[in-house]
């Protein structure tokens, strides 16, 4: 194997997204050029807060520029219709309506934020509330797993980026959220859900993957094996950033395939 070799990207970010810099035509030139054959754009839907952005023109443009892409590539690269659907349970009605209404191959299932707190980067200098916020986000994972209309379940250990590492510097004691961890991942596999290692943990100041490897080898242990990839790109510089060490991390642990999504069944790709 190239051990630069990137064979997928499954979640990035467009200007179909709120925080998103590039085009999604130019992040599909990107992914091209450095050959990655499966292709996934996964613009935010934050269900809690459609009214705060265009989030409805936006997802109406996205199946437009998906079928657009699909045809400009055909041939050359897989291109797939995504969605990173945020918080669908502070609405889960409109939440299913989305889901009825767009098609979408993959749908990565995602927390951002707790019931308390809506921002993970500004929470108050407390370990008080640090842990009540990682309690919270927990549970409420695990409320999204059982519910399990997505794919795949997205950048497991999300807080971590924003309370430990470079940017919030504070030890978690993950040993408490072994138990629920543990749930989470036995709801996910009985359900056929993925596990989504998102290698943005790595250049964003965590210097792992999220989940990173520990937590995907518990994962392997309990007999999951269906594991999606994504570099949660948000500019088309970061397009499929370390997905080779991601990749390598899998292939330690055992795994020789990787998931895509084609209407939400998923194909297992060698790597
Ligand atoms: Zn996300
Ligand atoms: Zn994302």
């Amino acid at each position: 194997m190239n051990e630069r070799y990137i064979p997928v990207d499954c979640h990035m970010h467009s200007t179909l997204s709120p925080d998103g810099c590039d085009a999604p035509e130019a992040m599909a030139k990107r992914a091209f050029e450095l050959g990655i054959q499966h292709f996934t754009l996964t613009d935010h839907i934050e269900n809690e807060k459609l009214d705060s952005w265009d989030y409805r023109g936006a997802m109406e443009k996205s199946r437009e520029v998906y079928l657009k892409l699909k045809e400009e590539y055909a041939g050359r690269m897989n291109v797939y219709y995504g969605a990173e659907l945020g918080q669908p349970l502070y609405d889960l009605p409109q939440a299913e309506r989305i889901l009825d209404t767009y098609d979408y191959d993959f749908v990565l299932g995602s927390q951002h934020r707790t019931r308390s707190y809506a921002r993970v980067d500004k929470l108050p200098d407390s370990e008080e509330v640090r842990y009540r916020y990682m309690d919270e986000y927990f549970e409420e994972l695990l409320a999204l797993a059982e519910w399990g209309r997505f794919c795949s379940l997205s950048h497991l250990t999300f807080p971590l980026r924003f309370i430990s590492g470079d940017f919030g510097g504070h030890e978690i004691d993950m040993s408490r959220y072994a138990a629920i961890t543990d749930k989470i991942l036995e709801t996910i596999i009985s359900k056929d859900i993925a596990l989504e290692v998102n290698s943005s943990g790595i250049r964003k100041g965590l210097h792992v993957s999220m989940p990173s490897a520990e937590y995907v080898q518990r994962y392997y242990d309990k007999g999951g094996r269906m594991i999606t990839m994504g570099s949660d790109a948000h500019r088309v510089c970061d397009v499929g950033a370390d997905i080779p060490e991601c990749l390598a991390m899998l292939k330690k642990i055992g795994y020789t395939e990787i998931c895509v999504f084609s209407r939400k069944t998923p194909t297992f790709i060698k790597f």
